[in-house]
C-alpha cells in the first residue's frame, strides 16, 4: 500500500508492531510508516496526513543534500568517517591515490584529470578497508555474545538498505556507508543481520531478542535512518 501526501509516495508496511513509526530514510529521503498489523488503512491514511508537514520539510532535507554519485571530490566538500565530519582537501600527486585524516581535513591525494567517478571509486575502495577492519573486530565480539555464527560476510555499497542477511547460505552484507555513521550503527547491524539466523522476520521475538543484547538499539536505529520519533 502506499499513500501520496503532496506528491511524495510513502510506502505503508504492517508489522507486528504497537505504535505507528515513519521513517525517512537515507541516502535518498524515501518515506515509508509502519504500522500494527491490526490498524485501519484509513487510520494509517489518517496518521500519515497528520505528519505531511513533517514529511516534507524532511524529504527537502534530503533533497538539499549532495547525493554520493554528484560528489565531485573538490576541496570544501564534508566527509564523514565513524560520524566524524571532516572538510575535504584536495591535493594533487603522481603516485598512488592517498586519503588521510589529519584534525578535522580529509587529505585526498589523486591524479590532476582524474574524474569525479575515478575519485568516488577510490573513497569507496577506502570507506571499505575500514569497515573491513572493524567488521572484523566487531563480528566475532556479537558472535560470541549470541551464540550465532554466520558463514561469511561481505561489504558492499547499498542505495536503501544497511545490511542484509541471507538465511540460507548464511551470509551477510554490509553496507558500505557505515562507515560514515558511529561505530555503534556498526554494532546495530551486525547484531540485527546475525539475529535473522534464528528468526527471519521482523517480530516480537526478533523485537525482544534485540532489546535483550542492545537495549538501546531503538535510539541507534534512530541515528541511522533520520527518523524523528
Ligand atoms: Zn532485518
Amino acid at each position: 500500500m502506499q499513500i501520496m501526501i503532496s506528491g511524495i509516495p510513502v510506502e505503508v508496511c504492517k508489522k507486528d508492531i504497537k505504535n505507528m513509526h515513519l521513517y525517512v530514510k537515507p541516502p535518498n529521503g524515501k518515506v515509508s510508516v509502519s504500522a500494527p498489523l491490526n490498524m485501519s488503512d484509513e487510520a494509517i491514511e489518517r496518521f500519515v496526513r497528520s505528519k505531511s508537514s513533517w514529511i516534507k520539510k524532511h524529504v527537502n532535507k534530503f533533497e538539499g543534500q549532495p547525493h554520493k554519485s554528484q560528489r565531485e571530490y573538490v576541496s570544501g566538500e564534508t566527509l564523514y568517517v565513524w560520524g566524524k565530519q571532516y572538510f575535504l582537501q584536495v591535493q594533487y600527486g603522481t603516485g598512488k591515490n592517498m586519503l588521510v585524516l589529519s584534525g578535522d581535513k580529509a587529505i585526498l591525494t589523486v591524479r590532476k584529470g582524474s574524474t569525479a567517478k575515478q575519485r568516488d571509486n577510490f573513497v569507496k575502495e577506502w570507506y571499505r578497508e575500514l569497515l573491513k577492519r572493524e567488521v572484523a573486530r566487531l563480528l566475532p565480539k556479537w558472535e560470541e555474545l549470541t551464540r550465532l555464527n554466520c558463514d561469511s560476510w561481505q561489504t558492499k555499497y547499498m542505495k536503501t538498505r544497511w545490511g542484509t542477511c541471507n538465511t540460507v547460505t548464511r551470509k551477510i552484507w554490509l553496507n558500505l556507508q557505515l562507515a560514515q555513521k558511529n561505530p555503534e550503527c556498526l554494532e546495530y547491524v551486525i547484531l540485527h543481520e546475525l539475529l535473522h539466523l534464528i528468526e527471519k522476520n521482523h517480530n516480537a521475538r526478533f523485537l525482544s531478542l534485540m532489546d535483550t543484547y542492545m537495549p538501546y538499539w531503538r535510539q541507534i536505529k534512530r541515528q541511522l535512518n533520520g527518523q524523528d520519533y
